[in-house]
């Protein structure tokens, strides 16, 4: 048995004993959790959201942890070895796969028809217990998972499973070039990595959107990026024309998506702006925000269901707007680099550390904005040492 964080329905989760993983498949590793972040994305299962979340299932897609057990067919991995371990679960040989693809993995989820599989992410991303919990169980273990390597902090290893190269994709989705000003709407831990890796694509202006003060303040030490808050303007897009020559931004990151707590929707529409309900509107803002021929990169969570996206101005500007979820892995040599050269410190963002039988609480302070809290962290072994 283990101890692991359960879903018990919305707004509910509790540490309980469960089932320890085992093995299932020769490929398959089991991987005792040393620290797993709670991320926004989680919140959307936290809230209900997500469908088909079943009650009893644990959650955490972002992980490291030390290597317990293997399979039969496992050569990578060895018993004891500290491993970080991407969101993603890919097979590694499947047409999305081979072209590192890996977020869109065709093999892992029998939902398959847009997201491969991920950890602790609902039966609609393949039903995979997740890592908030003493243990979880890493199928594929020869793909997905890297050892940490000894110079890298684990805290820095751990940002990198997910918020940190998520970020830097939507930037490098952004096609920088020298010069650019950047838009990156929403300063959560993909927000504010994103700011901080468009710099290093060459940006020459980045501005980070958000209503959290806090937020923002991190977007300036941590990313040096300007700060707007959306609810000190009336007319944001306006705002940030004026502030680009009337010619808009080259790039608007949308890293809010439809906004796990709703919060930038409730903000709004207890504002004077109206909207329709379910409107995307990070991203309408990024598409009316954005130069004409500019780009697009929506990496925000967006559930199944949202409407009213402005797509005939995104047509008629010329947009190249682009998607995915990260595929981490394809990012880590690049990212490592970066981390090694002491460029990126994605730890810098951490602002909780939570032992797992407090995670309830971890859940409600991150969910209500409570605490400055930007990226909490669970540390399982803490209480089982
Ligand atoms: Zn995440
Ligand atoms: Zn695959």
């Amino acid at each position: 048995m283990m101890r692991a964080m359960v879903y018990r329905g919305p707004y509910r989760v509790r540490v309980e004993e469960k089932e320890r993983p085992s093995i299932e498949h020769p490929n398959d590793a089991i991987v005792r959790v040393t620290r797993a972040a709670i991320c926004g994305s989680d919140l959307h299962l936290y809230h209900g959201m997500m469908p088909d979340t079943r009650v009893g299932m644990t959650f955490g897609h972002e992980f490291t942890g030390i290597v317990e057990e293997i399979g039969a067919s496992v050569r990578n991995l060895q018993r004891g070895d500290r491993v970080l371990v991407p969101f993603n679960i890919c097979c590694g040989s499947c047409f999305f796969c081979v072209r590192e693809l890996y977020s869109n993995c065709h093999n892992t989820n029998a939902n398959a028809s847009a997201v491969g599989g991920i950890y602790g992410y609902s039966h609609t991303a393949g039903g995979y217990d997740g890592a908030q919990g003493e243990y979880v169980r890493v199928p594929f273990a020869d793909v997905g998972p890297s050892k940490i390597p000894e110079w890298m902090d684990e805290e820095d290893a751990v940002l990198l499973t997910d918020a940190c190269p998520t970020g830097y994709f939507a930037a490098e989705l952004g096609d920088i070039k020298e010069g650019d000003v950047v838009v990156v709407f929403g300063a959560g831990p993909v927000g504010l990595f994103a700011a901080k890796s468009s710099w290093l694509m060459g940006a020459g202006r980045v501005i980070v959107v958000d209503h959290l003060d806090y937020r923002l303040e991190k977007a300036q030490t941590f990313a040096q990026a300007e700060t707007i808050n959306f609810t000190e303007h009336d007319d944001i897009v306006m705002h940030i024309k004026k502030m680009t020559d009337f010619l808009g931004a080259d790039l608007c990151i949308d890293a809010v998506g439809c906004e796990s707590d709703g919060s930038f929707f409730q903000v709004l529409t207890s504002s004077k702006m109206k909207l329709q309900g379910g409107s995307p509107v990070a991203l309408n803002w990024a598409i009316d925000s954005v130069r004409k021929a500019g780009n697009v990169s929506a990496i925000g969570g967006y559930g199944p269901l949202f409407s009213a996206v402005k797509f005939g101005d995104a047509m008629n500007k010329g947009l190249t707007i682009r998607t995915n979820q990260c595929s981490v892995k394809r990012h880590w040599p690049r990212l490592f680099e970066h981390v090694r050269n002491g460029v990126l410190k994605p730890s810098e963002i951490v602002t909780h550390r939570i032992p797992l039988e407090e995670i309830a609480e971890g859940y409600h302070i991150f969910s209500s904005k409570l605490d400055n809290c930007i990226k909490p962290l669970i540390q399982p072994q803490a209480q089982a040492a």
